[in-house]
């Protein structure tokens, strides 16, 4: 097959899990307006535009700017063109028959969601939460390798950079250092703002880098990734600077520990709230439930965050095959520092595969 071919073969099967979703809830079409659904369903990549998608028929909505891009990248799609949005999508409506129509609950403000109703009053409008999202959360073999060229560049990244830590080092420096790096090597951005935390600044869990310079003894939490083909990683390690004293030696062994409970406990059939109790009666059983004050992990896809597997305490979605999610303990001391240890896993049919390759031992750099 073509790449082209092979690009409409993935979105015809995306496109039949919204016709099911329609035929249950009796809708005649969904409007999508978010701009990662809006990629998933259609192969569009641009910034602005809509999607409808009937049982029969799928529709892309662009202006002037972005035609030729949809036509290139959604050729599965009716092309549409408009000046203003919102006439030309009811004037598609009454010529398709289209009546009952749900639209993203969790994309559109109430503004926008008043526009529709004001401007389209004739339009049965049903908020929809999640069908885009729930068919994301499984990710195809296509997308399996896409988000393993992020992976391996993050754990690239990560080789790179522990030969550049040492003390004098500013957080600001090594996390440019690291950017740079997944750039140079074909990463097209980075997937989030690169956490780089030295010292007492690991104590906070989403910490930005500083003019800090790394000292002997510090703990250094990396927490970084990049997005390859739309497709984002996430990986995080905790490096010791020179030396380490015991306690940081005990609660690294301790992090570990429940990281490697929690992969262990990634498996089909599970709620994600059962794995992040796996990993979290770990580091409670040692005195310090208080000091990890954040979920598990997170599923990662389109977006560095998704929802779909979320493992926290109230994480209630069933792992299935093919969720790609993180498993991130951390233990926090405020004053003193911080240890995290972040992998992405897939979902297999009897447990899960870790997809990082960057060692979980203790470096002392
Ligand atoms: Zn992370
Ligand atoms: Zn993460």
């Amino acid at each position: 097959m073509t790449e082209e071919m092979e690009q409409v073969a993935d979105v015809t099967r995306r496109l039949e899990a919204i016709r099911a979703r329609l035929n249950e809830e009796g809708l005649d079409a969904l409007l999508v307006q978010s701009a990662v659904n809006r990629r998933y369903l259609s192969g569009f990549t641009g910034s602005a535009g809509a999607l409808v998608i009937s049982p029969e028929r799928a529709w892309i909505f662009v202006d002037f700017r972005y035609v030729e891009q949809a036509k290139a990248e959604a050729p599965a799609f009716e092309l549409v063109q408009f000046d203003a949005f919102l006439p030309r999508l009811r004037e598609v409506f009454q010529s398709a028959g289209i009546e009952r129509v749900g639209f993203e609950a969790a994309h559109v403000s109430v503004a926008a969601s008043k526009s529709l109703e004001r401007e389209l009053p004739d339009v049965d409008w049903t908020p929809t939460v999640n069908w885009v999202e729930t068919a994301r959360g499984i990710k195809e073999p296509e997308e399996l390798a896409t988000m393993q060229q992020a992976i391996d560049l993050a754990d690239e990244a990560f080789e790179h950079i522990l030969g550049y830590l040492e003390p004098g080092r500013t957080e600001k420096e090594i996390a440019l250092e690291l950017e740079f790096y997944m750039r140079r090597r074909g990463a097209e951005r980075l997937a989030f703002a690169t956490i780089v935390a030295s010292g007492p600044n690991g104590a906070l869990p989403h910490a930005v880098p500083t003019d800090r310079e790394l000292q002997r003894g510090d703990l250094v939490t990396l927490d970084f990734g990049c997005v390859v083909d739309g497709y984002a990683s996430d990986l995080t390690r905790t490096v010791a600077i020179g030396e380490l004293d015991g306690r940081g030696r005990e609660l690294y062994e301790l992090v570990l520990r429940a990281q490697l409970a929690g992969i262990q406990g990634v498996r089909p059939g599970r709620l994600g709230k059962e794995v992040d109790a796996d990993a979290r009666s770990v580091i409670a059983q040692a005195g310090y439930g208080e000091h990890f004050g954040h979920g598990l992990g997170h599923g990662v896809g389109l977006e560095v965050h998704e929802e779909f597997p979320r493992l926290s305490t109230r994480g209630e979605v069933e792992l299935e095959p093919g969720m790609v999610c993180s498993v991130e303990p951390g233990v926090y001391i405020p004053g003193w520092g911080g240890i995290r240890i972040e992998d992405l896993v897939v979902v297999t049919s009897d447990g899960c595969r870790v997809l990082s390759r960057s060692s979980k031992e203790l470096l002392i750099i």
